[in-house]
């Protein structure tokens, strides 16, 4: 039986949601690749960074070492990106919060810790947790047994859309970070985000407009083919009934 007091969760990203953190990211890339473009390394971050890369110059297993070994250190002079403190605050009280990230977890928590935002996060899962989103994500609905109606993925890259999507989950983009809207807009969101102080407000939207179309059915997992009527729904105003209600597929 689902407990009264279990809270839905807000997996977070971390590079260009809560830190702005291209610039560096990219010189640490370049200074590893040089003949890396800024076009060239957007594009990575319209899939899997890590297999992106592997398709772009067949990356040797050395190079993440590298480049959180250049990252790392410099990343802990980056600020918090404006508006962001106070908004995790808020979300804390009502929600339970999980960074999901392809940077290495410890070095995010202590980034946290410095800027005194680590205890607002009960969970932290880097790329030391798996390298792909898709499998922390489904890590996340095991290990604290939830569903997708249960969580929304704020992110700002399109394949972290299309990761999470591949799970089973929605994504709010924030249009403030890597990804312009356009690209974003490819991968489909639930939603965007302009700026920080919007995050509450379009989470709120979001779990309401999703009750509305899921009524008081709750599937376990939305499928693709959920997933495509879903925001068909939202786009063609359709009623509620013609959406999937037990996740099992059309
Ligand atoms: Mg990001």
């Amino acid at each position: 039986m689902k407990r009264k007091d279990e809270k839905k969760i807000i997996l977070f990203d971390f590079d260009g949601v809560i830190v702005d953190s291209f610039e560096l990211a990219f010189k640490a890339n370049k200074t590893i690749r040089p003949n890396l473009t800024k076009r060239d390394y957007f594009k990575c971050f319209e899939g899997n960074i890590f297999e992106e890369f592997q398709k772009l110059n067949k990356k040797r297993t050395s190079d993440s070492k590298r480049f959180f070994r250049i990252y790392i250190p410099k990343l802990f002079k980056l600020p918090v990106i404006n508006g962001i403190p106070k908004i995790l605050k808020l979300l804390a009280i009502k929600y339970r919060l999980i960074v999901i990230s392809s940077t290495i977890s410890s070095p995010i928590r202590e980034w946290l810790d410095k800027h005194n935002l680590a205890d607002y996060f009960i969970e932290i899962m880097g790329a030391d947790v798996h390298k792909s989103k898709i499998e922390k994500i489904k890590m996340v609905f095991k290990k604290y047994k939830v569903g997708v109606n249960d969580c929304v993925f704020i992110t700002d890259t399109l394949g972290d859309i299309l990761e999470a999507k591949n799970a089973g989950l929605n994504s709010l983009a924030v249009t403030y970070g890597f990804h312009s809207k356009n690209i974003l807009d490819r991968g489909n969101p639930a939603g965007f985000i302009k700026t920080p102080q919007d995050i509450p407000i379009e989470i709120e939207k979001y779990f309401k407009k999703y009750k509305n179309i899921m009524g008081n059915k709750r599937p376990k997992i939305l499928t693709d083919a959920g997933y495509e009527i879903y925001c068909d729904a939202k786009k063609q105003k359709r009623p509620a009934r013609k959406y999937v209600q037990d996740g099992s597929g059309v």
